[in-house]
C-alpha cells in the first residue's frame, strides 16, 4: 500500500495545531507528515486568547491541561468584558458557559425578563457562573466545583503565549514522527490540472506530498498565490484592517478574562498572561493613522511596554473555497475575522476536526476529493458566517455617535442572515435553533442584553409562572452563586497551586 503524504507549510499556530492533530490520528500507522517552516519569515506572533474548545482540543492529544498551560505561561479566561461598546462609561460581559436554568422548561432568559417585572433581580450576568467568578477574579475546574453551589455550569478558555504554545505542539507533533524543515517554500509545482506535486525549498530540495495543509499566514501562499482561490472581502461588514500590537509588563492582580475597550476608530484587547500582558489596538486606518493607534495604545497601558508597537494588517474575510484539489488552507491562509472573540485560533481546530472526519487518503480519487471538499467548503462557510454574524452584533448595536468609525458601524447595511436573528429576537426573544454553532444561544443574549437590546415580548407561557415567585428564586440563586464563589481560590491563588510557569 501506498504511504500518505502530507506536506504542511507553515510553522504558526495553525501549522503546529494541524501537525499535532495529524499526527495523533495516525499514531502507529504508516504516513509521512512534514512540516516547512521559515525562521527567516517568522510567525504572525499574536493570537493569545482562545474559547473553551481549545481545552477539549488539548486533551484530546492527551496532554495534560495544568502542565501544558504552565509550559505556555496560560491563565483562564472565564469571557470578555466589552468596555465603551454600547456607549461610554458602560460594560458588560460574554461569559462561558451556561447563563441560568430552565424554569418549568421555559428559557432562563425569558423567565429574567418576566421576574423583571416584579421587582429588581440583579444583572443578567448575576446568573452566569462563569462571569460571577471573573467578576470576584475567582477560579475553580468547575467539574471539581460542589454540586450545590450552583456554579458548574461555568465553562473557560485560556490565554497563554503563541510562541510558547506552537513550542509545546511542535515538541508533541516531533515526538509524534513529524518531519520538520526550515526553509523557504520557493516555488510551487502542480500538474496540467492544477494539482499540487512539489515544493522546491531554499535548500534546494523537493518535497513531493499527496496532500498540501496551507498554513503559510497571510501569504496565503498554496491556496492564494499558486491556486489562486479569490478572497471574500467584508470589509464592510468588518472595517478594522489593522492592529498595533505589544506586550506590557504585568504586575499585580490577574483577571481571568479578556478586556476589550472601545476606542475612537476600533476597540484595545487586553489579555493577561503569567509574565506578561498582551495588548493590542484593532482599528481602521480609515479612520485614524497607525501613529495615533500606537500612542492611544501605549497611553493606556497598565504596566511598561516590552518594545515598540508592531503594525499588522489584514482584510476581513475568507476565500471562496478552504479546500481546492489537494490543499487545505488553515489559519489566517483561510481567512481571518478580527480578533474581537478570540474565534481565529478555534477556526483551525474545527478545520482540523473537519479534516480528520473526511481524511483523504492516497487512494481517494479526484471525483472523491471534490466531494469531500464541497461538504468541507460548505461546513467551514457557515462557521466563518456565524462568526462574522456575532461579531458584526457586537458593532451594530452601539449608540455610540462620538466618533466616524462608530457611526458607520451603527449604519452599515447588515448580511439577511443577521437581520433575520435581529428581528426574530425584537419580535419573540427567541434565537433560531443551534445547529452545531459555535455561539449557542447564552452568548447571543449576553451580547443582546448587554448592548441594551430588547425584545417586545417575551414567550407567552412564561406568563404562566408567578412573576413574584420567580423573582425571589432568581434573587435566591444569585445570592447562593455569589457566596459560593467567595469560598474559591482567586484566580492568582489557583494559577500559583497548580499550573505556575516553573
Ligand atoms: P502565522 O503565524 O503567520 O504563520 C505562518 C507560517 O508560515 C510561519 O511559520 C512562516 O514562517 C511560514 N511561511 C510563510 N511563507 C513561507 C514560505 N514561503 N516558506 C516557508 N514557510 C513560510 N486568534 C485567536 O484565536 N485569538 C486571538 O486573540 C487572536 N488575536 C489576533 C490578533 C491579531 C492582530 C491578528 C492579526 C490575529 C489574531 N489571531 C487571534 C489570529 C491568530 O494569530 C492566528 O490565527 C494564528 O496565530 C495562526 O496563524 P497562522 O499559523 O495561520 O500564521
Amino acid at each position: 500500500m501506498k504511504t500518505n503524504r502530507w506536506i504542511i507549510v507553515g510553522g504558526g499556530t495553525a501549522g503546529w495545531i494541524a501537525a499535532s492533530a495529524l499526527a495523533h490520528q495516525y499514531r502507529n500507522q504508516a504516513v509521512s507528515i512534514t512540516l516547512v517552516e521559515s525562521s527567516e519569515i517568522g510567525t504572525v506572533g499574536v493570537g493569545e486568547a482562545v474559547i473553551p474548545p481549545f481545552i477539549t482540543f488539548i486533551r484530546n492529544l492527551g496532554l495534560d491541561e495544568q502542565q501544558f498551560i504552565a509550559a505556555v505561561g496560560g491563565t483562564f479566561k472565564l469571557g470578555i468584558e466589552f468596555k465603551n461598546w454600547r456607549r461610554q462609561h458602560h460594560s458588560y460581559f460574554h461569559h462561558f458557559g451556561d447563563l441560568g436554568r430552565p424554569l418549568n422548561g421555559n428559557d432562563f432568559y425569558h423567565c429574567f425578563l418576566h421576574a423583571g417585572r416584579a421587582g429588581d433581580c440583579g444583572d443578567l450576568m448575576d446568573y452566569a457562573p462563569s462571569a460571577v467568578m471573573a467578576r470576584q477574579h475567582r477560579f475553580f475546574l468547575p467539574f471539581k466545583l460542589a454540586p450545590d453551589s450552583g456554579l458548574n455550569g461555568a465553562n473557560y478558555a485560556l490565554h497563554f503565549d503563541a510562541s510558547r504554545v506552537a513550542a509545546e505542539l511542535r515538541r508533541f507533533a516531533c515526538d509524534a514522527g513529524v518531519k520538520r524543515v526550515d526553509a523557504k517554500v520557493e516555488r510551487v509545482l502542480t500538474d496540467d490540472a492544477g494539482t499540487i506535486q512539489t515544493l522546491q525549498l531554499s535548500t534546494g530540495e523537493q518535497l513531493d506530498g499527496d496532500y498540501f495543509i496551507d498554513c503559510s499566514g497571510f501569504r496565503s501562499l498554496l491556496l492564494g498565490q499558486t491556486l489562486n482561490i479569490p478572497y471574500d472581502d467584508w470589509s464592510d461588514l468588518l472595517p478594522c484592517n489593522s492592529a498595533a500590537a505589544v506586550q506590557s509588563e504585568h504586575t499585580g492582580d490577574t483577571p481571568p478574562y479578556t478586556t476589550a475597550s472601545a476606542q475612537d476608530a476600533g476597540w484595545i484587547w487586553r489579555i493577561p498572561l503569567q509574565h506578561r500582558m498582551g495588548n493590542g489596538y484593532v482599528f481602521s486606518n480609515d479612520y485614524i493613522s497607525d501613529d495615533e493607534a500606537c500612542a492611544s495604545l501605549l497611553a493606556q497601558l497598565t504596566g511598561k511596554p516590552l518594545h515598540d508597537p508592531r503594525i499588522l494588517r489584514f482584510t476581513t474575510g475568507m476565500r471562496q473555497q478552504l479546500w481546492a484539489k489537494n490543499c487545505i488552507a488553515l489559519g489566517l491562509a483561510g481567512g481571518f475575522l478580527e480578533p474581537l472573540e478570540s474565534t481565529a485560533i478555534h477556526l483551525v481546530t474545527r478545520g482540523v476536526q473537519f479534516l480528520l472526519q473526511l481524511l483523504p487518503t492516497v487512494a481517494t480519487t479526484e471525483t472523491q476529493c471534490q466531494a469531500l471538499a464541497a461538504e468541507y467548503n460548505q461546513r467551514m462557510r457557515a462557521d466563518y458566517e456565524e462568526i462574522r454574524d456575532f461579531l458584526v452584533l457586537h458593532y451594530c448595536l452601539t449608540e455610540r455617535d462620538d466618533s466616524p468609525f462608530w457611526r458607520y458601524v451603527r449604519d452599515m447595511p447588515l448580511p439577511a442572515s443577521l437581520k433575520h436573528r435581529l428581528a426574530l429576537f425584537d419580535a419573540s426573544g427567541q434565537l433560531p435553533p443551534e445547529n452545531d454553532e459555535l455561539f449557542r444561544k447564552p452568548s447571543w443574549q449576553a451580547v443582546l442584553h448587554g448592548m441594551g437590546r430588547r425584545p417586545a415580548h417575551y414567550h407567552p407561557a412564561v406568563d404562566q409562572l408567578d412573576a413574584a415567585q420567580v423573582n425571589q428564586a432568581l434573587n435566591a440563586a444569585r445570592q447562593q452563586m455569589a457566596n459560593a464563589c467567595q469560598q474559591l481560590p482567586t484566580h492568582n491563588e489557583f494559577i500559583q497551586q497548580f499550573c505556575a510557569t516553573p
